[in-house]
């Protein structure tokens, strides 16, 4: 089974808002957010989406986006994790009779939204398919990707475009070398 759970597809497209080879960003402001989410199909914040949601946003991708590189080898930068941290620690989960998590109720829609995430990330995480999603291992792309391959083995976004530039790339540097 490799399609990707409805948890993957989410997490994949939040941390894919940002493209790093377009340098281009979807969320870069809080209005993006607010719009992006409104493509999503999501109650938009009733006051707008503040400065301080929109950073919790940005520090929630940059630290999904560290996990997802260390799946490909990467070693996460510590303080993007620990921010991220910072984040889903103010904003509260609650065990279902199911024993699954869901946002604790009362929260804005703003804020339920990255709660969601929080536990879609949970949800991968427990049941090991987080390692299927990764981050293209050439940095100059770092696109997320579900990794389909059966021993979840796959380092780029696409062999064709990344892994042959990480290839020739290194040809070109053992060639230096032997000079
Ligand atoms: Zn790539």
């Amino acid at each position: 089974m490799l399609e990707p759970p409805a948890s993957a597809v989410l997490v994949e497209a939040f941390v894919n808002t940002v493209d790093v080879e377009e340098a281009s960003d979807e969320i870069a402001t809080p209005a993006g957010l607010s719009a992006w989410m409104g493509k999503r199909g999501l109650p938009g914040a009733p006051g707008g989406i503040t400065a301080g949601v929109h950073a919790d946003y940005l520090a929630l991708r940059a630290g999904l986006r560290e996990e997802l590189g260390a799946h490909v080898g990467d070693t996460p930068d510590p303080e993007l994790l620990a921010a991220a941290d910072r984040v889903l620690a103010g904003h509260p989960l609650l065990v279902t009779a199911r024993g699954t998590l869901t946002p604790a109720p009362g929260l804005p829609p703003e804020r339920a939204y990255l709660a969601a995430l929080a536990v879609a990330w949970n949800e991968l995480v427990t049941t090991g398919d987080a390692a299927r999603l990764k981050r293209c291992a050439e940095h100059t792309c770092a696109w997320a990707f579900w990794d389909v391959s059966k021993n979840r083995s796959r380092r780029w976004c696409s062999m064709k475009v990344c892994g042959n530039r990480n290839k020739s790339r290194s040809y070109a540097s053992r060639k230096r070398q032997a000079v």
